[in-house]
């Protein structure tokens, strides 16, 4: 048995990043950049006026004759007097004499000729060329997620492609005689399998749309003959129960004899000790506890990590929160415990339902608060160390 730590250090050193692939930036939604982009253009490219109005030389003068016209798209670099103003429109190209614009408000127009009622600053109103960004300057560093506002940015610059790491192929394997797939008819000494439904969409909430799923009975032959093309085609292998010192768990030993090199077995916490971790060539293997709660509790703390590694996240480990405990914690048991709770802004509560085979509370609570193995109590009003969880 080994200590939650020391799981996560095992799990990071056996971590090796995705390989990289060239995509469309239309499609590179949750992707992370394997390699910085520099920018090939200044962003304005030209000195853009920021509203509709008049540019012109600014002074003193509120009098000017309107001498042209320069509308969005258009490059109209129109000579100007000190006495002359052109009519100018949000995005157009400011004539390289003009140096600032006042808004259409606040001037009265004639047909030929303004007034300007209120005398903008100079360069007001006008977007300098490479304000955003300079031609050779870093967009977005290496290990940089792809957000809407990303795409939008790279997009605003022309880059129609960029380089990201490729997610990796997750399989599901749930292990169960007891199981029976939703929708299905319950008969009497079997469950509803939730666990492969559930990982799934925590899957989704860190990019991995897709997944591939399997099902077997509490058999060690169907086990290892599963699991040999599981191993050989994903990167990633999620297993669900038989993983425990049952009778008839036999995924380790389905593992093992399949040639997966055993990392570590079994965590001094609760809920989620029986977890078994291990690799084969480049595929990692996450045998997850049957239990519900404690299978999603360590896909939290244990395989979601990971997979932000593998896909190329800088910042793997979500950042802990610090609360006010709102009730004591007593810890007899010499392990971490992992508590579903709720945390608002100044408080935290634990909530009923900590046992490892219950969903009904874990389901609305937003974190796993961390009672680490060698403290014994936390008194109320102590302030106490929360993972969020989506
Ligand atoms: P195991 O680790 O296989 O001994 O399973 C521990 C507990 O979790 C048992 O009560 C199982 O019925 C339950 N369980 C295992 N797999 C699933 C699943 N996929 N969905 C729901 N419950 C499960
Ligand atoms: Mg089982």
């Amino acid at each position: 048995m080994i200590k939650v730590e020391d799981a996560i250090a095992i799990i990071e050193a056996n971590s090796k990043k995705m390989p990289t692939k060239v995509i469309s930036v239309s499609k590179s939604l949750g992707y992370v950049l394997a390699k910085k982009v520099i920018s090939p253009i200044d962003m304005p490219p030209f000195r853009q006026s920021a509203m509709d109005g008049y540019a012109f030389i600014h002074s003193i003068r509120h009098q000017y004759d309107v001498v042209g016209i320069s509308q969005a798209g258009d490059h109209s670099n129109t000579k100007l007097k000190s006495t002359e103003a052109i009519r100018i429109f949000t995005g157009a190209y400011v004539p390289d004499d003009a140096d600032t614009v006042v808004m259409q408000e606040h001037v009265m127009a004639n047909k030929d000729s303004i007034l300007i009622a209120t005398m903008p600053e100079k360069l007001s109103n006008v977007r300098p060329k490479g304000e955003q960004i300079a031609k050779d300057e870093v967009v977005f560093e290496a290990n940089t997620l792809i957000t809407p506002a990303g795409i939008g940015f790279l997009a605003s610059l022309g880059i129609a492609e960029i380089e990201v790491y490729k997610k990796p192929k997750v399989a599901i394997l749930v292990t169960g005689n007891e199981l029976v797939q939703p929708g299905k008819k319950l008969k009497k000494g079997k469950i509803f399998e939730s666990n492969s439904v559930m990982l799934q969409a925590a899957l989704q909430t860190i990019g991995i749309q897709k997944t591939k799923n399997y099902r077997v009975k509490d058999n060690l032959k169907a086990t290892k003959k599963a699991l040999k093309s599981i191993l050989k085609e994903n990167d990633i292998v999620l297993i669900s129960g038989g993983i425990s010192v049952g009778d008839y768990d036999f995924v380790k030993e389905a593992l093992l004899q399949n040639g997966v090199k055993e990392l570590f077995y079994k965590i001094n916490q609760k809920p989620g000790k029986p977890m078994f971790f291990g690799s084969k060539d480049e595929t990692m293997v996450f045998a997850l506890p049957g239990n519900p709660a404690s299978s999603l509790t360590n896909f939290y703390i244990y395989v979601q990590p990971a997979i932000k590694n593998k896909v190329g996240f800088s910042e793997i480990h979500k950042t802990k929160v610090i609360r006010k405990l709102n009730s004591e914690i007593k810890n007899s048991t010499g392990k971490t415990l992992f508590l579903k709770a709720k945390y608002d802004e100044t408080n935290v509560t634990v909530l009923d339902g900590q046992s490892s085979a219950m969903l009904n509370t874990f389901a609305v609570a937003n974190s796993l608060l961390i009672v680490p193995e060698n403290v014994e109590e936390y008194k109320k009003g102590e302030l106490v160390t929360l993972l969020p969880i989506d």
